[in-house]
């Protein structure tokens, strides 16, 4: 019988191959709506891409509609596919990763309660309201914000999003390091008059719904959050905000592996409205494309009160005389010269734990996980030993190699250090790593309680060396950087360099003068003459030339093709024949491996990698395509191919 009256749409559906399905419906639905629809035996909820022509095959009918004004936009919907079509994933994968299943199915949230708070306005200096006027004039373009720590950056990110609001559009603020937001939002409750909504997917879900249904609604005009913070599909977009966009948490590795500064600059542009990226360590990406005219540059080369920069001194510690092995004689004379004076300071390094390794006294060997191939960290609080990539607790260990159960102890990690200084300091010391401040609330109250001067030595890993203005804080030491710049990852200066920028701007932010030690016992790596010099300028023209000259990111586009499995030999197999496939089959590609990962063993899975270069992001997608391709077909048992694009963690 011929069905009359029956409408065809496409929907998109959160699935991890494919995505778009046709339906039929009797009713009529508009894109960017909400629906339920059968697919095999269950009910999935997905969103109208577009109505279509009645398909060949016989179809089944929408079950209902969530929305009666669709919530996601088509230029929303743009997006994803973009994202999809950039990273070679699933458009359905994508949706997956960026929407959570119960996001998706929100029907109705709290209305968004907007607690008023006293307005604390600031006189805005000349720079800011000059970059915060181009931002405006210059509608449709990509900022870049580069100023140094404390400069005043923030500042003009919010009169740029208030410009926006002024005008009926909505803001978008991602920040990397939500932990870090408690400090930001009540700044900006004082700037707006209201505590702004936060979008993150640590905190606890009522409200997680009602700052997503209220944006996505256009009842809430700002919105502030971590990377998912960008999915949220805001429904009058005006500007869309990236702070500190050269962190490597920009990067999220779980399917799809997006970049969120690069969707920041995709979405705005599909939108058609400003991005502004601001750093004091920009990435040597950002870098590059300012100078390749695609993103505006902004200095912000002083700080308003006029606090001075640091003073940076390197301490080699092959040359000088070391206390226990932690700490060197200049950089201990001058912390307790700091307290004694009243003062703040912090001692950074970038291991948690008591000690950093384990061996075994008898035959030398480090003690390692059962299920990775890595060295096991000791926690003396706990009493246990645990491994970094499983998260596996060892209470009694004993020797692999030789089944020796006596076990010592090197290296200091957070613990060990913090421990040591309090013998030193009673009573004056702090410690702050995700293993003591693992929830949000821990982690502030602890930066409240150093605030409050409860402690005067703050000992910390990377939650302490960002974004943070403590204006006591006088003096920075950092006592391990080394394993971080002898990385093998062609952006292990880079992020050296940053950190250590990023650490050193903690010290001396207001009217006292602040001081930084960097103990190393490679005091000639150019890296840190960077950053003793303050020369920015000269690290990127170090740091660009050396990616150009070896062939890295930006000037060659890359790819890392990682493939997994309990078997090392079949593992190692299936990536040979993977990259004979993409060799004989895909041009314009350089193939580098297969080799095994640095770290070969994870969760019992082994991993083997092949990279990918090109010139041409056509051909490097055509690459991953092959690849794809000839694994499903030589692929066995639970063996996985992850394809990750623009990669940031090589290990
Ligand atoms: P950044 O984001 O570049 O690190 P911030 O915006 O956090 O810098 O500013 C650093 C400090 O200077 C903050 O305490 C901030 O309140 C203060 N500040 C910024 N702009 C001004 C201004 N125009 N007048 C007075 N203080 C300012
Ligand atoms: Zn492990």
């Amino acid at each position: 019988m011929e069905e009359s009256g029956k409408r065809y749409y496409n929907a998109l559906l959160p699935v991890p191959k494919g995505g778009i399905y046709t339906y039929s419906s009797d009713g009529s639905h508009r894109t960017g709506e909400r629906v339920v629809v059968p697919l095999g035996r269950r009910e999935i909820t997905g969103i109208i891409t577009e109505e279509c022509e009645k398909p060949e095959f016989q179809c089944r009918d929408i079950l209902m509609s969530y929305d009666e004004e669709p919530l996601f936009t088509p230029k929303w919907l743009e997006f994803i596919k973009k994202l999809a079509e950039y990273y070679c994933v699933p458009i359905g994968l994508a949706l997956h990763g960026v929407i959570s299943d119960k996001l998706l199915n929100l029907e109705n949230a709290r209305a968004f309660d907007k607690k008023i708070v006293p307005k604390k306005e600031i006189e805005l200096t000349d720079v800011q309201k000059e970059i915060a006027a181009k931002i405006e004039t210059d509608r449709f373009s990509r900022h870049l914000i580069y100023g140094i720590t404390g400069s005043g950056k923030t500042e003009v990110y919010l009169e740029a999003a208030k410009r926006v609001i002024a005008e009926g559009g909505q803001a978008i603020y991602i920040v990397p390091e939500i932990s870090l937001t408690p400090q930001l939002t009540e700044r900006i409750a004082g700037r707006f008059g209201y505590m702004p909504p936060v979008f993150h997917s640590k905190m606890d879900l009522k409200s997680r719904e009602t700052a997503f249904l209220s944006f996505a609604r256009g009842e809430t005009d700002f919105l502030i959050g971590a990377r998912s913070a960008l999915f949220v599909p805001a429904k009058k977009p005006g500007i869309i905000i990236v702070d500190e966009e050269h962190e490597p948490g920009f990067k999220q590795e779980e399917a799809p592996p997006y970049h969120l500064r690069d969707m920041a600059v995709l979405y705005a542009s599909i939108l058609n409205i400003p991005v502004v990226m601001g750093s004091a360590t920009p990435s040597a990406e950002s870098v590059y494309n300012v100078r390749a005219g695609k993103y505006i540059l902004h200095k912000m080369p002083e700080r308003p009160k006029n606090a001075a920069l640091p003073d940076i001194e390197i301490i080699d510690v092959k040359n000088c005389d070391m206390i226990e092995g932690v700490i060197s004689e200049p950089l201990y004379d001058r912390l307790s010269e700091t307290v004694r004076k009243g003062e703040q300071a912090i001692l950074f390094l970038n291991r948690k734990g008591y000690s950093t390794s384990i061996f075994c006294k008898k035959c030398g060997e480090p003690v390692m996980c059962a299920n990775c191939s890595v060295g096991l960290v000791y926690f003396k609080s706990k009493n246990v030993c645990s491994c970094r990539y499983c998260g596996t607790d060892y209470r009694r260990l004993s020797c692999a190699a030789c089944g020796g159960n006596e076990l010592t102890e090197w290296g200091a990690g957070t613990e060990k250090v913090a421990e040591f200084m309090e013998s030193m300091f009673p009573g004056k010391v702090l410690r702050i790593d995700t293993e003591n401040a693992s929830t949000v609330n821990r982690l502030s109250s602890a930066l409240k309680a150093f605030e409050k001067k409860e402690a005067q030595i703050l000992v910390g890993t990377q939650l302490v060396a960002k974004g943070l203005h403590f204006p006591s804080v006088t003096l920075v030491g950092v006592l391990g950087i080394d394993n971080m710049l002898a990385m093998p990852d062609f952006r292990a200066s880079e992020r050296a360099y940053q950190l250590l920028v990023q650490v050193s701007g903690r010290a001396g932010r207001e009217e006292l003068k602040g001081r930084v030690y960097i103990q190393t016992a490679a005091p000639d790596n150019p890296v840190l003459r960077f950053v003793e010099t303050g020369d920015a300028e000269a690290f990127y023209e170090y740091e660009l030339a050396r990616r150009e000259a070896a062939g890295f990111p930006p000037y060659m586009k890359m790819a890392r093709l990682l493939i997994t499995h309990r078997d090392a030999a079949k593992c190692r197999e299936a990536a040979k024949a993977v990259a004979k496939a993409i060799k004989d089959e895909a041009g314009g590609v350089s193939v580098l491996g297969p080799a095994d990962a640095d770290i070969f063993k994870v969760k019992n899975r082994h991993r083997v990698s092949i990279l990918l270069k090109s010139a041409a992001n056509g051909a490097l997608n055509r690459a991953i395509e092959t690849a794809d391709a000839a694994f499903e077909k030589l692929k066995c048992g639970s063996m996985l191919l992850k394809t990750d694009k623009d990669p940031y963690f090589m290990n």
